[in-house]
C-alpha cells in the first residue's frame, strides 16, 4: 500500500481524494467510490499500488489507439475498482469488485479487510518491473486500462514516469473523469489518451454510470489542449445514445475541440446488466460514420465489427494510408506521419 499524492486533509481525520472529478471526501478507515482509495489516519493510501489484476501485450489498435505507433504492442495493465459504474461495462467483474464487497460487507472495517486482501491476492508489478519486462522485450509502450487509471493514479504515474526515462510511452484508456490536478500532472509523461465519450446527456450519465458528462467535455478540451494526443470512443447502445441528434452533438463536439482527433464509434454487444439490448446494427454504425464525416471530423472508425470503415485515408488526397483487418495492419503508406502528397498526418507514429 502506498501513500498517495493527490488527496487533501479534512477537518476530522477525514480526507478529500482530487484524483478523479468525483472529488470523494472520506472519512477515517473508509474508501471513496472506486474503492481502492483507503483513509488511514488522516492519510489517504492506495491500495492496488504495485497490484494489478490485467495484466497483457495486447495490440495498441484494440485500445482503440489508430493513430498512435501501429501495428505494435502495448503492454496493457489495470487494477479492480472503478469510480464509474457503467451498466454495460465490458470488464465488470474488476471494475465492480470494490462496489460488490461493499454491498455484502456490514461495516467499514470489513470491507477494507477484504479489499486489501483482495489487492495482496495479486502478483507484486512495481514500476521497475513493468519498465524493465518492457525494455528486455521492446514493448515500445504501456497503457494503463480495463479500468479507470485516475483510481490508481500514483501507480501509474511513477511507472509513465520510469517508462519516459527509458524511452517508453504511455497510454490512459479512460472514461475522461481525471482531474484537472491530475491531468496537469500528466502533461508530458502521458503520451496519449483513449476518452470514452459515452453520450451526450446528463441523463445517460447519471442513469447509466452514476457520473456526469460535463466533467468528461472539460476532460477532452484539457488533455487536447495540454498536448496529449487523444482519440475519442463511443459505444452506440440502441435506444440509448444512437438518435441522429445525439450523434451529432457528440461528433460537431469533437470536432470543436480539433477536427483531428479520431472518433471510433463502436459496436455494442449486451454485457453485465445490460442484456436486453440486441447489439449495434452495422447500419447505426454506418450512420454514425456519415454523421462525424458530415461535421468535418477527418478521422471516423467503426469498431469492435467487421467493416470497411477501419483504415486511414489521407483527408487531402484520399490516398489509402494505414489499412486495418481487426487489429492487424495490412499496409503502412506514409513515411513519418506524412503522405506521399505531403500532407502531415495527425498522431504519434515513432
Ligand atoms: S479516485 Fe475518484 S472515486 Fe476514487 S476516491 Fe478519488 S475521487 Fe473518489
Amino acid at each position: 500500500m502506498q501513500k498517495a499524492t493527490l488527496f487533501r486533509k479534512k477537518p476530522n481525520n477525514a480526507v478529500r481524494c482530487t484524483a478523479c472529478q468525483q472529488y470523494c471526501t472520506i472519512p477515517e478507515g473508509g474508501t471513496g467510490i472506486c474503492g481502492v482509495r483507503l483513509n488511514q489516519e488522516g492519510e489517504l493510501y492506495l491500495v492496488v499500488y504495485g497490484k494489478p489484476c490485467s495484466i497483457n501485450l495486447d495490440p495498441v489498435e484494440k485500445k482503440p489507439l489508430f493513430h498512435f505507433l501501429p501495428g505494435t504492442q502495448i503492454f496493457s495493465l489495470g487494477t479492480f475498482g472503478c469510480n464509474f459504474a457503467c451498466s454495460f461495462c465490458q470488464n465488470w467483474d474488476i471494475s465492480q469488485a470494490t462496489r460488490e464487497i461493499k454491498v455484502q460487507c456490514e461495516n467499514a472495517e470489513q470491507q477494507k479487510s477484504q479489499i486489501l486482501s483482495l489487492a495482496d491476492s495479486f502478483e507484486e508489478w512495481e514500476p521497475k518491473k513493468i519498465v524493465d519486462y518492457c525494455t528486455m522485450h521492446k514493448i515500445p509502450s504501456i497503457a494503463y486500462t480495463y479500468n479507470e487509471p485516475a483510481i490508481f493514479f500514483e501507480y501509474a504515474y511513477d511507472t509513465a514516469k520510469l517508462a519516459h526515462k527509458n524511452g517508453i510511452k504511455n497510454v490512459f484508456v479512460s472514461n475522461g473523469y481525471e482531474s484537472e490536478e491530475a491531468l496537469k500532472k500528466m502533461k508530458g509523461i502521458i503520451d496519449a489518451m483513449n476518452i470514452d465519450l459515452k453520450a451526450f446527456t446528463e441523463g445517460f450519465y447519471a442513469r447509466n454510470c452514476r457520473a456526469k458528462l460535463q466533467p468528461v467535455l472539460e476532460t477532452i478540451k484539457l488533455a487536447n489542449k495540454l498536448g496529449i494526443w487523444v482519440e475519442v470512443t463511443t459505444l452506440i447502445i440502441p435506444g440509448e445514445n444512437d438518435s441522429d441528434a445525439e450523434l451529432k452533438s457528440i461528433a460537431e463536439f469533437i470536432a470543436g475541440v480539433d477536427r483531428n482527433i479520431p472518433w471510433h464509434v463502436t459496436q455494442f454487444h449486451p454485457d453485465f446488466k445490460m442484456l436486453e439490448r440486441p447489439a449495434t446494427p452495422i447500419a447505426t454504425l454506418e450512420k454514425a460514420y456519415k454523421i462525424g464525416k458530415g461535421t468535418g471530423l477527418k478521422f471516423v472508425y467503426v469498431g469492435n465489427a467487421v467493416t470497411e470503415r477501419e483504415n486511414t485515408y489521407c483527408p487531402k488526397c484520399g490516398k489509402l494510408l494505414v489499412k486495418r483487418i481487426g487489429y492487424s495492419i495490412d499496409a503502412i503508406g506514409m513515411e513519418n506521419g506524412r503522405c506521399g502528397c505531403g500532407e502531415k498526418i495527425p498522431g504519434i507514429w515513432k
